[in-house]
């Protein structure tokens, strides 16, 4: 066992003997981010009864039966919201998986990926790819700690397109491990669009992904490439309404955001050709932008998954297509999901998220960042709508009375300072690290998963 494992072990250990509070809860004397406003509300009292936010006013007297936590003054906001999460990509890099993998190194390293995710703080998050809905299951029955999840199962690309992990060798017709494992699915045509979409709803799924233009870190894609034809996103949008629904996709480049927009998909991932356009169209059709702001760090070029000359020169030439985004973004103001993206595992994806963290408010301001992280977060994760959406009847990502209680407490303003909820703008060279130590409460689903008071 490493240095780091212990130290986790340690760590897991002290939240699980933990705070199993239940039942309902006064939080007394917080200042109140509600997801929304610039500005918090000072010195209230929150009522949680059962699993929702009941009342939220000034003076609550509590009753016996009520559990009280003296806020002293902290800032109480709703749980993190990643709208782009990968749990059950782990290992090397995408290819990774395919080559030195089995399930079981998979799905054990979703388990550690689930359970860091929430002592960071997060209580839900969206995953583009990859996970099926048994990590959802086991987290919901209470067999695993970790966030709400929003599975898409398997990401539904082309042949040679960002989600072809299979080896080089691997010749057409022949199903990968990913693909066996419904993680992908390569598709040709809007026929096997259908199948594969119905497929991903029957296992779980509550939304759709598409890998719709190329990427940078897999092997045979340009990421100029426009990799799906009209009717084959035509074909996801279909379905996905059918559930009532909806898909988002992978896409970069300007035309490939046009087309998909046009067809009905609601949410861009990355995204990094956004410009005036796209935010017009984006406006009229209710769609949303959710892009991994690590993409324009200088120290992008570390990524290992990256470090291959073909990736690197694909890098290149992406990062200057790339150059207007960040202007656009604050010009154009569209709304906007918080995305970490991380392929990886638990040990080094804290590293990302907390510094993923720190790029939303380095280039947007922490408010604006913080509304990613929450109210939108909410507003994309309810897209799902009624019928697939794994917790249909929950408000996530505000505080509000009616809201679900998926809250932290935390030492500090993040309005002022993100880095009471974990910011850090060093990537790599970030110490290790297993959670936030100012948020000192994450409560889910009116549930104190952690509580350091
Ligand atoms: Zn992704």
């Amino acid at each position: 066992m490493t240095r780091s494992m212990v130290l986790r072990a340690l760590c897991l250990i002290t939240l699980t003997v933990s705070f199993a509070v239940q039942g309902d809860m006064l939080i007394k004397n917080v200042h109140v981010f509600d997801g929304r406003s610039d500005t918090l509300s000072e010195n209230v009292d929150v009522l949680i009864t059962g699993t929702t936010i009941s009342r939220i006013a000034k003076d609550i007297s509590g009753t016996e039966d009520i559990v009280t936590i003296q806020g002293k003054g902290m800032t109480l906001m709703p749980g993190l919201i990643d709208n782009h999460v990968h749990l059950s990509l782990t290992g090397a890099g995408l290819h990774d998986m395919e080559t030195n993998q089995t399930w079981e190194d998979i799905a054990i390293a979703s388990v550690a990926m689930a359970e860091m995710y929430l002592n960071f703080g997060f209580t839900t998050v969206r995953d583009m790819g990859g996970a099926n809905a048994g990590l959802q299951r086991a987290i919901d029955k209470g067999l695993i700690s970790g966030p709400r999840v929003y599975p898409s199962a398997a990401i539904i690309g082309a042949r040679g397109g960002h989600s072809d992990w299979a080896v080089f060798s691997s010749p057409p017709g022949q199903k990968s491990q990913v693909e066996r494992l419904n993680m992908t699915a390569e598709v040709a045509g809007a026929d096997q669009v259908l199948a594969a979409a119905r497929n991903n709803f029957r296992m779980g799924a509550s939304q759709l992904k598409l890998m719709q233009t190329g990427g940078v870190a897999s092997h045979f894609d340009p990421w100029q490439l426009n990799g799906l034809t009209k009717a084959e996103i035509a074909a996801a949008v279909q379905i996905a309404n059918d559930y009532q629904s909806y898909v988002g996709v992978h896409s970069y480049s300007k035309e490939a955001m046009l087309r998909a927009l046009r067809i009905g998909v609601k949410t861009i991932e990355h995204g990094f050709m956004f410009d005036k356009e796209i935010g017009q169209v984006m406006r009229k059709k209710g769609a949303y932008l959710v892009t991994n702001l690590t993409a324009f760090s200088p120290l992008l070029a570390n990524v290992a998954a990256v470090q291959n000359p073909k990736s690197a020169r694909k890098l290149k030439t992406a990062q200057a297509s790339f150059a207007g985004y960040i202007e656009n973004v604050i010009k154009h103001q569209p709304k906007r999901g918080f995305n970490t993206d991380c392929v990886g595992d638990a040990f080094s994806c804290p590293r990302q998220i907390t510094y993923e963290i720190y790029l939303n408010g380095h280039f947007f301001g922490n408010h604006r960042a913080l509304v990613a992280l929450t109210s939108i977060g909410g507003e994309i994760a309810a897209l799902s709508g009624p019928l697939v959406n794994p917790y249909p009847d929950t408000k996530l990502g505000v505080i509000e009375e009616g809201a679900t209680a998926d809250l932290l407490l935390v030492d500090g303003n993040p309005l002022e300072d993100l880095g009471v909820i974990g910011a850090d703008e060093k990537w790599f060279t970030a110490p290790e690290k297993d959670g936030v130590e100012t948020i000192r409460i994450i409560m889910k689903d009116g549930v104190i998963h952690k509580n350091s008071l």
